[in-house]
Order: C-alpha cells, then sequence, then structure tokens
C-alpha cells in the first residue's frame, strides 16, 4: 500500500475481509463502486470462515422447501425483541429480520447452499429459523475476487483519518488511503482479553475458563472499537453477547450440553433443562450463584449415553466437538478432572455440594426417569438416564467460551456510525460483529451473527457506494 496523494485512492474502503466485509464488498462494486479490503490477516473470511455458517432467517424459499409457509420477518421480529428484553436496537432488529430473507436468497444465487432438512429451532423459537449452510465464506471469496473487490493482505488499519469532521480514509502502519467512504467490519474482540474486561465483563468474571471460539481468526482483537473511539463514535452493547456451556476439558467448541447430563447449581439444585438451547442456556447458567454448576451422571450413563451420536450436533453445524465423548470422560476421570465416587454422598463432599440436597434432588431426578418425565424442567429426551448405578461422576461446567460480543458501533438504518450524541458520522459505516446494537439482552438463536454480517454488509455495501460513487 503505497503513499497516495490523489483525493481518493477508492470510493470505498473496507477495514476487514469477514463475512461483512465481503458481502459490503461484492454489493458496493455491483453499485458500481471501486473497492478495496483491506485484511490483517493473511487471508480472507475472518471468523466467518470458522464458523458453523448457520444463518437466521424468516420468510426463507429454505424454510417453503420444508414446509415452513407461515413463517415471517415480522414473526422474527417479535421474538428476537422479546427475547433480548427489548434492549437491543429495534431498528437494527427489525432491518436484520425484514433482510434475513433477502440476505438468504442473494447468498443462494452466490451458490451457497442450504439444505431444508438441516433446519433447526436454533434457539427457543417455535418455527425453525436456524439455516445451516454450506460454502457460504467460500462463496463471498470467491465472488469478492471474481467481481473485482481488491484486496490487500497483512494490513492492518490502526487510524481513521478525518477531515472537517468527516471520514476520509485510513491509515495501517504509518501508510495512508483515501477513500470516499469507509466500512468497518473488523468483527468481535473475542480473542482480546483487555477488551474482553472492559466490555464483556461477565465473560471475563471466569478467568482461565475464558476465551473466544474465535481463537483461529487471530485478529478479533475488537480494532473496529477502538478506531470509531478514537474519533467519538458511541460504544453501545456493553456486557452482551453469547457465552456458551463448556466443561473446560478442551479448548474447543462444545455450544451444546448434553442432555444426558443432570445439571445441578453448587446449592445441590436443578435450575434449568439440560437440552435448553445456547441461546438461553448460558445466561441460565451465569446466574447460577458462583457462576457454575456440576454436570452429574452414573457409569451406565457414561457407558452408553456419551457414546450415542443422536446426542453429538443437533445443528449439523460441525460445532459440537466432542467434548462429552466416552474416551476423553474416561480419560478426564483418570486424571481427576472429572470427580468420581463411590456414593452420592461422597460425590456431594468432593463438589462442596450439601448432601442431602443432592441426593433429594437426584431421588426426584430418577423417579422422574422412571416415568419418563422431567416434572421440573420439561426435558424431552428420546431416552432418559437416572443417576442410579455407582460410581458416580461430576464436572464442573461453566458459561465462559464467548461464541459472540455483542458490544460496538451503533449505526443507523443505512449502516451509518453514530457518536455519542446520536449523531451520524459522516463518511464511516459498519457491519457485522462490530456493531454493538444487535445482541440485546439473550442472544435470539444460532445464526444471527452471521445475518448481522449478511445483512448489515450488504446495506453497508450499497449505501456506502450509493454515497461515495462519483463523489470526490
Ligand atoms: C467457530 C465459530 C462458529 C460460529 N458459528 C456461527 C454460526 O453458525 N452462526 C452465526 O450466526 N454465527 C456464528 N459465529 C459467529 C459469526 O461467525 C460471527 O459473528 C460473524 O461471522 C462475524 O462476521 P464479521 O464479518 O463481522 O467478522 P469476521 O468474519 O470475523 O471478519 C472480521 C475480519 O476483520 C479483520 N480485521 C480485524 N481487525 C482488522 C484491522 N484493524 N484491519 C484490517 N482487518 C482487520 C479480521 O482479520 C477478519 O478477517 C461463529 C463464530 C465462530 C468463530
Amino acid at each position: 500500500m503505497g503513499k497516495c496523494d490523489m483525493t481518493k485512492d477508492f470510493d470505498i474502503i473496507i477495514i476487514g475481509g469477514g463475512g461483512a466485509g465481503l458481502a459490503a464488498g461484492i454489493m458496493a462494486r455491483r453499485a458500481g463502486a471501486s473497492v478495496m479490503v483491506l485484511e490483517a490477516d493473511t487471508k480472507l473470511g475472518g471468523a466467518t470462515a470458522h464458523s458453523a455458517a448457520v444463518l437466521y432467517a424468516a420468510g426463507t424459499s429454505t424454510q417453503r422447501e420444508a414446509g415452513i409457509a407461515n413463517d415471517t420477518p415480522d414473526a422474527m421480529f417479535h421474538y428476537v425483541m422479546t427475547l433480548a428484553g427489548w434492549e437491543a436496537n429495534p431498528q437494527s432488529m427489525r432491518i436484520m429480520c425484514e433482510q434475513s430473507g433477502p440476505a438468504l436468497e442473494w447468498l443462494r444465487t452466490l451458490g451457497v447452499v442450504f439444505p431444508p432438512d438441516y433446519l433447526v429451532c436454533s434457539g427457543v423459537e417455535e418455527v425453525p429459523r436456524g439455516h445451516p449452510s454450506i460454502g457460504l465464506a467460500d462463496a463471498l471469496i470467491n465472488t469478492a475476487g471474481a467481481e473485482g473487490v481488491e484486496v490487500a493482505y497483512g494490513t492492518r488499519v490502526d487510524k481513521l483519518l478525518i477531515e472537517n469532521g468527516r471520514v476520509v480514509g485510513v491509515s495501517a502502519d504509518g501508510t495512508e488511503l483515501r477513500a470516499g467512504a469507509v466500512i468497518i467490519t473488523t468483527g468481535g474482540f473475542g480473542n482480546s482479553p483487555e477488551m474482553i474486561r472492559e466490555f464483556f465483563p461477565t465473560a471475563a468474571a471466569h478467568g482461565d475458563w475464558t476465551y473466544a471460539v474465535h481463537y483461529a481468526a487471530p485478529f478479533i482483537l475488537g480494532d473496529g472499537i477502538k478506531l470509531g473511539q478514537s474519533i467519538g463514535a458511541a460504544i453501545v452493547g456493553k456486557d452482551t453477547g453469547l457465552l456458551l456451556p463448556t466443561s473446560g476439558l478442551g479448548k474447543w467448541i462444545e455450544a451444546f450440553l448434553p442432555p444426558w447430563i443432570m445439571l445441578v447449581n453448587t446449592n445441590g439444585f436443578r435450575f434449568m433443562d439440560e437440552s435448553a438451547p445456547y441461546a438461553v442456556s448460558g445466561y441460565l447458567l451465569n446466574s447460577q450463584h458462583e457462576r457454575r454448576a456440576y454436570a452429574v451422571f452414573d457409569e451406565p450413563t457414561l457407558e452408553e449415553a456419551s457414546q450415542d451420536l443422536r446426542f453429538a450436533d443437533p445443528y449439523h453445524s460441525g460445532a459440537a466437538m466432542p467434548t462429552w465423548e466416552y474416551s476423553l470422560l474416561r480419560a478426564s476421570i483418570a486424571n481427576g478432572k472429572i470427580f468420581k465416587a463411590g456414593t452420592i454422598a461422597e460425590l456431594a463432599g468432593k463438589i462442596g455440594v450439601d448432601p442431602l440436597t443432592l441426593e433429594t434432588t437426584i431421588g426426584k431426578y430418577n423417579a422422574d426417569c422412571d416415568q419418563n418425565r422431567d416434572s421440573q424442567f420439561f426435558k424431552e429426551m428420546p431416552k432418559r438416564f437416572p443417576v442410579r448405578t455407582g460410581p458416580f461422576y461430576a464436572r464442573e461446567v461453566r458459561a465462559s467460551v464467548i461464541g459472540q460480543t455483542g458490544a460496538g458501533l451503533n449505526v443507523n438504518e443505512k449502516a451509518q456510525v453514530l457518536d455519542q450524541h446520536g449523531r451520524l458520522i459522516p463518511g464511516l459505516y459498519a457491519a457485522g460483529e462490530v456493531l454493538g446494537c444487535t445482541v440485546g439482552k439473550r442472544y435470539s438463536g444460532g445464526g444471527m451473527g452471521i445475518c448481522n454480517a449478511m445483512v448489515f454488509g450488504r446495506l453497508a455495501g450499497s449505501a456506502a457506494a450509493a454515497e461515495s460513487v462519483g463523489n470526490g
């Protein structure tokens, strides 16, 4: 990237070549803009390329192909806002809901496949809106390349250039480039402990247990937030995001707890349906005393359930790693990471839970299992596994793995970045996980991250091109 003294090197500069950046780049190119994507990494794709690529969407052709004809963006909006406790930005959420379907249809035209039989309820919605996809990142990368989106790799933008209150370009390691508009699509901040402490304290509270599923995308460091802050952008959505449950037995992406465990808090009580989707399980775990719980199971359950593949990957996503798989569990018992005891009382002693309470909780659970029901939390299971025959086992569980960070920039309906006073910052757009207005109190379901990246990426690319092409 050479120093340039022209008024404008490109119509659009995009900071970050992940899902949102590539979607923005393609849209901007199609609107006639010259586009440069500056990517800190040596490759494109960001977290998007490592994701399970589930897209949350309503009213799609895929739903109709699966026989679901009655879903609407309106229904999706009411669902996500209710779950978010109306603490997300309604305008941003409305856009995501209305544009989720068009984004999916657009991705199909790029060659992305959404198998109808993969559709899942990826949150707690009544009709399935989680759309697992095949080939999403590759389609974006290939289309961007074929349509003339230029890319500079190994270019980590560290400054926004601003003149008379307008963003006019960027700087990376002292080298400047100018553009009619700049789009920030740098993703979240899950790989930065410092940013997590500041913007996601609930995650930081878990100390060594905290990491982000984004670890394979090294520059997910919150640069976009810092860039925005440096010129007075508002940062919203502090301490929101998705925290996934984990056994802590390995640095993997677990997302799901196995439904065959019985989960108790440190008071010895059950507190949730163990098969609850990750859209809600993390919040339930984090609201328990000491923000932790124990998965309890017995020997026959270990033998049978941990080898039952039905429980491994309910979203066909590849995201459920084999943490609760037989051989790892055996190894973890052997090395003491999983507590083992001959009696429930002894197990209770090992995990610091009142023995009488644990025995009572297990007694109720077992009686329910015998009647093939869960009278406390109404867990549905193809087969139930009581905690009855020793040895008995317990493993600590937390929700400390960051699936998505929710703090970031605030945007208007054209994806233009707003300042701390609610005024737009001319020349600056943003999309994707760098936004702070799209999660709210609860993550609505698997696919909202990709939905944000696709919807706001497309929107930002079109809007920025409309403003920038021919301008300057
Ligand atoms: C393993 C995993 C599974 C997931 N599964 C799902 C799922 O199934 N469904 C879902 O909705 N969400 C999922 N998510 C979350 C989702 O992938 C992200 O929210 C979404 O992809 C973010 O897209 P983005 O374009 O905003 O950021 P990214 O795709 O992360 O792209 C950001 C890009 O910006 C670059 N960058 C950062 N800083 C700079 C800088 N200063 N200068 C230049 N470049 C920079 C990065 O290197 C990166 O390439 C998953 C995430 C992971 C990691």
